[in-house]
């Protein structure tokens, strides 16, 4: 036995519906840990599965005593569903992994690393994306772009939530209450030491991706409105451009009925400063709303989530 401080390691692993991964997930993850000179728990995040992922996890959690269960009332999504699995996190260090084996979890020594070597946050970032359309990976870029250019964090690109965090990265996250949680961005703008390690993503190895077009595009106007406030000022500055040029348009309109008369044509540009108009006021209005909507959900205080029950790992020795 090594004599290293009693240090231990809390991996979080949201869950929803991952029936055909969750053993072999569960497989490699333990021959990972099993490795590490340090005790761990596992914590299954049961975001409201239909399918047989809760049964898995019971039965992972009576085989391994270093299982935790935490298993919520429905489904709250994949980011609410982490933040559960962190408010249980008992560890000095917490790695949060996807159950769907795109996260290799051979990496986490990795990450404990770069933990010693005093990093608060370690990401893991992906040198290459398999399996993955070019649309996808091209969307993914442009959307690193514009939060880049608008938001105030940098985000880093190619990053999923794979990383390691330190006990007050973890404490940090816990005490912020929002709803609307864009974890990546909230992993970056809690601060501390960060630092990346490379890996190559591999392609799911089974079962679906949750996450199609409608839900990618709400995820990056999460990202948006959570973290910038640029689009309402986009709106305002544009409002003043489009004001600006109809006055110069009248004002070229006045002195020219005044030299020429007015012959009456111009019907064809009314209706398109009209529909302009319209629609770019249509627009900005829907800006608003999306940050409305988000102050009217974030005012009501609901708790995050409910859980149906969490069992936590059984206190036992290290070996098996
Ligand atoms: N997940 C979750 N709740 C959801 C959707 C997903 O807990 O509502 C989990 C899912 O089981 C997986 C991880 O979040 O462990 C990532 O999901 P997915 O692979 O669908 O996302 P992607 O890798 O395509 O970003
Ligand atoms: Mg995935």
């Amino acid at each position: 036995m090594t004599s290293q401080p009693a240090s231990e390691i809390s991996i979080v692993v949201p869950v929803y519906n991952e029936q055909e991964v969750l053993p072999d997930f569960h497989q490699r993850l333990s021959v990972v840990l099993n490795t590490l000179s340090f005790a761990s728990e596992i914590i299954y995040v049961n975001d409201g599965s239909q399918d047989d992922t809760l049964a898995i996890i019971e039965s992972l959690y009576r085989d391994d005593h270093r299982v935790a269960v935490v298993d919520l009332s429905r489904n709250f999504g994949k980011e609410i569903a982490l933040t559960a699995g962190l408010h249980k996190a008992r560890g000095d260090a917490v790695v949060v992994i996807d159950a769907d084996l795109q996260d290799p979890p051979e990496l986490i020594p990795e990450l404990i690393n770069e933990w010693h070597n005093g990093y608060d946050v370690v990401y893991a970032k992906r040198s290459r994306r398999e399996g993955e359309s070019f649309i996808k990976k091209a969307t993914a870029h442009g959307f690193y772009r514009i939060m880049q250019r608008m938001g105030h964090v940098k985000l880093p690109e190619d990053t999923g939530d794979f990383r390691l965090l330190s006990r007050r990265a973890v404490d940090a996250l816990n005490t912020l209450t929002e709803h609307h949680r864009f974890m990546k961005g909230l992993f970056t703008w809690i601060g501390y030491k960060q630092k990346a390690v490379l890996y190559e993503r591999d392609p799911r190895q089974a079962g679906q991706t949750k996450w199609n077009y409608w839900r990618l595009w709400n995820f990056a106007i999460e990202g948006i409105t959570s973290f910038t406030i640029a689009p309402l000022k986009f709106a305002s500055y544009s409002g003043l451009i489009v004001a600006l040029g109809a006055l110069s348009y009248g004002i070229y309109f006045l002195v020219r009925t005044l030299l020429y008369g007015n012959p009456v044509p111009g019907y064809p540009s009314l209706i398109v400063i009209i529909l302009f108009l319209g629609g770019v006021q249509l627009m900005f209005i829907g800006i608003l709303g999306e940050y409305i909507g988000r102050i009217f959900t974030e005012t009501k205080r609901r708790p995050l989530y409910f859980l149906n029950q969490y069992l936590p790992p059984r206190a036992e020795s290290d070996e098996e």
